[in-house]
């Protein structure tokens, strides 16, 4: 696989210029699309490898995994919790995370709240959707977004800031480009529901095959994963 070509300074470079390119084809600013680096199942030194080249958003899926890194690297990176969260977990990530894009059900939702108010805090979260209704992802279906919304806007120390989901892999990545157009359509849609709490600012979309995608159809976070530190 060419990803796994070359040191991890090459492949952020690469990953760079195809993220201004893809800014720039969109007519986007640089600084209103945010590239997530996933260092997941990294180690810290290639965490550290990417922050030397000036990377500071990064993104987890292991709750043991961003708790150890968090404690050992700059204190100025910015952790974005991306994966499956279990509700038993969530005490340990609260005032690690900037973020938690993952949030799948008011029940956990109940809990990031308990625990954000326990620790004083404002949890800015994303809803994760599963568009697709694919069965081994997480996430609202459609017909289950808005009362999931409703009932999640009335908790306190949780602010909804967007949508997050993860599609599905295609060979072609131009096969993603009508499912970011469909996020970014419920996106506007959910806003317009005006639900009292909730502000739609954030898509979370787009991986390392196809963030370029994501960012022309409206992505504000891509999550980029194995283009940066190579095969997992
Ligand atoms: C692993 C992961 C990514 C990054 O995937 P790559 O294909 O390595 O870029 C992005 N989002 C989520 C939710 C992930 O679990």
């Amino acid at each position: 696989m060419p990803d796994n070509i070359g040191s991890i300074e090459e492949k952020y470079r690469e990953t760079m210029a195809a993220f201004s390119d893809a800014c720039r084809r969109a007519g986007r600013s640089e600084d209103e699309v945010k590239m997530i680096a996933v260092s997941k199942t990294f180690p810290a030194e290639s965490v550290k490898q990417a922050y030397r080249l000036g990377q500071r958003l990064f993104g987890e899926n292991y709750v043991q995994e961003l708790c150890e890194k968090e404690q050992n690297l700059p204190k100025d990176i910015e952790w974005h919790f991306i994966g499956r969260l279990q509700r038993n977990k969530v005490k340990y990530i609260i005032d690690k995370a900037v973020m938690i894009h993952s949030v799948d059900s008011p029940v956990l939702a109940r809990e990031i709240s308990r625990q954000a108010l326990l620790k004083n805090r404002e949890a800015r979260v994303l809803l994760q959707v599963n568009l697709g209704a694919e069965e081994s992802k997480a996430g609202f279906e459609r017909e289950a977004l808005r009362r999931g919304l409703e009932e999640i806007a009335e908790l306190p120390g949780l602010q909804v800031l967007g949508l997050m989901t993860i599609g599905p892999y295609y060979d072609n990545p131009e096969d993603a480009r009508a499912l970011f157009r469909e996020m970014r359509a419920l996106k506007a849609e959910v806003a317009s529901w005006a639900v009292k709490g909730i502000v739609m600012q954030y898509l979370s979309m787009g991986m390392s095959h196809d963030y370029t995608i994501a960012i022309e159809e409206g992505a504000d976070f891509v999550r980029v994963g194995s283009a940066i530190f190579g095969q997992r």
